[in-house]
């Protein structure tokens, strides 16, 4: 399997780590869309939220417990947007789950 993300977790794609453990990794985003734009994926592919089960969703888990640290650590204080596209109307372009944690200013109240 050909995964970018996966390349990354296995060190043979650079990224800029802002945070790393046994089950997830945070990195800058090459293309920031906010001041602060970090990525955070779990370790275990996971294609989307859709594949998302009883077998996996520990990493899921585990990532949310950590997203306080990972932002305490990019100095993200002020706030900041957890966003996981899922799928083609979202725009999901790289498919191993991620979480988009942006910030850094203040966002727009929209969304979409
Ligand atoms: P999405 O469109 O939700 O699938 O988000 C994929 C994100 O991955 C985009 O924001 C890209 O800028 C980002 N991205 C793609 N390749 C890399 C890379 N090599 N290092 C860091 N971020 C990347």
């Amino acid at each position: 399997m050909d995964c970018l993300f996966c390349r990354i977790v296995k060190g043979e794609i650079p990224s800029n780590k802002v945070y790393e453990d046994e089950m997830c990794l945070a990195f800058y985003d090459i293309a920031p869309q906010t001041p602060t734009h970090i990525l955070v994926i779990p370790k275990l592919h996971i294609a989307s939220a859709n594949e998302v089960n009883g077998t996996n969703s520990e990493y899921v888990a585990h990532i949310f417990e950590m997203i306080p640290e990972i932002a305490k650590k990019a100095g993200l204080s002020g706030g900041y947007r957890i966003v996981s596209n899922c799928g083609d109307d979202a725009c999901q372009s790289v498919k191993h789950l991620h979480f988009h944690i942006m910030g850094g200013k203040k966002l727009s109240e929209s969304m979409a």
